[in-house]
């Protein structure tokens, strides 16, 4: 507004002598600028984003593995012109500090100590929490996914009807969570996952009931697989997906990641995936650099990759998988490594993979698990979520 202003000002103190002649024009400027600054600054522009922003995110990790992130409000100013909306979680694991094995080094990643990793359900109230905390137009820039759940015991789905019914009008979905995952799965205290749990079926079935999105990580194979044999889970995750068909499931990473390479058939699995008609509710996302790193690798790589999408532009969603990011740089950091494939993709896959994917389901899930907490919840649901 300073900057309307002084420029008018400086205008009116060098045109004297045209000023008679463009009076008219001038009001009718003044005009239009305030009947823009009106609209803009009215509730609803005032919070939501101009869609000029440059994705939504599916994949978005508020805190770590020690359950320590970065405040939602200050997040909303990294997120700031650039992510529409985001698909918020913590992690459902946290890292112990045993002082027996890591002495004085509390360890704050996975990766940083031989110490297990446990499930912490606190962080759905945790998340919740911070989603509340906020005014209901900037809650309508998240969609609150349930995580803090064991996927290997059969309440699990009692965990998550909990969360819905403590919490109504917060969450749209459920995930990450994590079945086989490099360097992970092994260090989870008590059961290891499996795709083949009744409890990993009970839990998606009733996801599905709810309408709630399910983003599941699950590595396609073991690191350092052998070549030349199949990869361990390809065959396991596709008859998950086949169980639950009425379930909306987005696979993290397309099941790839940091030493887990894609497979030498990864886009025939995939695209098997997409033309099966039972898996019409199955989609992929792009997430964490570690993807971005195969996509981007070559230009062939790049090609190949963009032109599944482009086939498929319905089916895939860009993602970050930040965890907590301390500046906007930083947050942006994966959608600018994609920089090459952005190119590659027709303007209709790019909008879709950036947004209108993103913005279609996760538009279902609110709508559907609002209504299912309208008849389940106590009450009613209260809050809207938008
Ligand atoms: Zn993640």
């Amino acid at each position: 507004m300073n900057n309307f202003s002084r420029k008018g000002a400086k205008k009116q103190r060098g045109n004297h002598d045209r000023k008679a002649c463009i009076a008219p024009l001038r009001l009718c400027g003044k005009i239009l600028i305030s009947i823009v600054l009106v609209i803009l600054s009215s509730p609803v522009f005032a919070q939501a984003p101009a869609n000029n922003y440059l994705f939504n995110d599916t994949h978005f990790h508020l805190t770590n593995y020690i359950q320590e992130g970065i405040d939602i409000h200050d997040f909303l100013k990294i997120m700031g012109n650039k992510a529409g909306r985001v698909a918020l979680f913590g992690i459902p694991l946290q890292q112990q500090w045993s002082y027996r094995i890591d002495e004085d080094r509390g360890p704050t990643y996975y990766l940083n100590s031989d110490a297990p990793l446990y499930y912490y359900s606190f962080t759905d109230a945790w998340i919740a929490t911070a989603y509340k905390s906020l005014s209901k137009a900037d809650q309508a820039r998240f969609d609150p996914m349930i995580t803090g759940f064991n996927p290997t015991d059969m309440y699990a789905a009692d965990h998550i009807r909990r969360v819905l019914r403590t919490f109504p009008g917060v969450f749209s979905g459920i995930g990450e969570f994590t079945i086989h995952k490099e360097f992970v799965s092994a260090k989870i205290a008590g059961e290891v996952a499996s795709l083949q749990d009744q409890a990993l079926d009970r839990l998606i079935e009733f996801a599905g009931e709810v309408g709630l999105v399910v983003l599941i990580h699950c590595d396609v194979d073991v690191p350092f697989a052998k070549p030349g044999v199949e990869p361990a889970y390809a065959k396991q995750i596709k008859a998950l997906f086949k169980r639950h068909p009425n379930t909306t499931i987005i696979w993290a990473h397309i099941g790839v990641g940091r030493i887990i390479r894609p497979i030498k058939d990864q886009a025939a699995l995939v695209e098997d995936i997409i033309n099966d008609p039972q898996l019409r509710r199955v989609y992929f996302d792009i997430s964490w650099d570690e993807v971005a790193k195969y996509v981007v690798s070559t230009p062939e790589s790049a090609k190949s990759a963009a032109a599944i999408v482009n086939k498929h532009p319905d089916r895939f969603l860009f993602g970050t998988d930040e965890v907590a990011p301390p500046d906007q740089e930083k947050y942006l950091r994966v959608y600018e490594q994609y920089a090459p494939f952005w190119k590659l993709l027709t303007p209709d896959a790019s909008e879709k993979v950036r947004k209108g994917n993103y913005e279609r389901i996760f538009d279902e899930a609110r709508r559907k698990v609002r209504r299912w907490e309208q008849t389940h919840v106590k009450g009613g649901s209260s809050n809207s979520g938008g």
